[in-house]
């Protein structure tokens, strides 16, 4: 099974409506790499802007986050409905910071899987383990728990389109990566998790990119791994050239 690599910006909260179209201007044919998709993931204003600007190019629009709910008395909140209708193409969810910082369970990040493909949007399943976790040798079993509750309820169809991150929290915005060979027997486990969910023909579909502090000078690393399909990357996204080299890399 070929399955295609994907680099996916994260931009978290950076970023004015006329910065990230002159970013999109930017990458344009250089961050167009024929077998490797590529995404950014905005902020929700520069959504409608960034998906005008990446008409006629092969880049894709993700959002970072989205509620389960179509619509309704939730202050703050925009649906799946909502980014549909904008055709945003992908949606991050579970990240680490909102499952510290806005209280996002396991619970919530399977519902806003379920509505993301109710309305057609990929969703970037985020998984990983805290630095006392890995510290104390739970990695695989944090990572267990939060991908199989992230996958239930899905059709083997629906399993096969997700786009899992593996993200050590603690790799996160600090410049301390994992290294190649940690993340492939991580992402290589969360395979087999999906796997023993479905069956081989799923495991095989499926994209788990690695993410924590991937910049251009270890990218290549990290996709020489046989497991490893791509990465979501913060920091190192957030300028033209170097999510250009990012996608080069890959
Ligand atoms: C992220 O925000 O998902 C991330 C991996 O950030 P960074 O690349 O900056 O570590």
């Amino acid at each position: 099974m070929t399955r295609t690599p994907i680099i996916a910006g994260n931009w978290k909260m950076f970023k004015t409506v006329s910065e990230a179209t002159a970013f999109v201007n930017e990458i344009k044919g250089g961050a167009e790499v024929a077998g490797v998709e590529s995404v950014v993931c905005a902020p929700y204003t520069c959504l409608p802007a960034l998906v005008e600007a990446v008409k006629g190019t092969s880049i894709k629009v993700g959002a970072q986050n989205m509620h389960w709910e179509e619509n309704g008395a939730f202050t703050g909140e925009i649906s799946g409905l909502m980014l549909q209708d904008l055709g945003v193409h992908y949606v991050i969810i579970g990240h680490s910071e909102r499952r510290a910082y806005y209280a996002e369970t396991d619970e919530t990040v399977n519902k806003k899987v379920h509505a993301a493909f109710k309305y057609g949007v990929t969703p970037i399943v985020c998984v990983g383990e805290k630095l006392e976790e890995r510290e104390a040798g739970q990695t695989k079993d944090v990572c267990k728990v939060q991908t199989e509750a992230a996958f239930a309820g899905l059709s083997a169809e629906l399993a096969k389109q997700v786009v899992v991150a593996y993200e050590p929290i603690w790799a996160i915005g600090t410049g301390k990566s994992s290294t190649a060979a940690d993340a492939q027997d991580v992402i290589g486990y969360i395979r087999s998790l999906i796997a023993a969910l479905y069956d081989s023909s799923v495991a095989d579909a499926v994209r788990i990119q690695y993410g924590g502090s991937v910049k251009p000078n270890n990218v290549t690393e990290y996709m020489g791994e046989q497991d490893i399909d791509g990465a979501l990357v913060g920091g190192a996204s957030l300028e033209p050239a170097s999510y250009i080299a990012l996608v080069q890399g890959a």
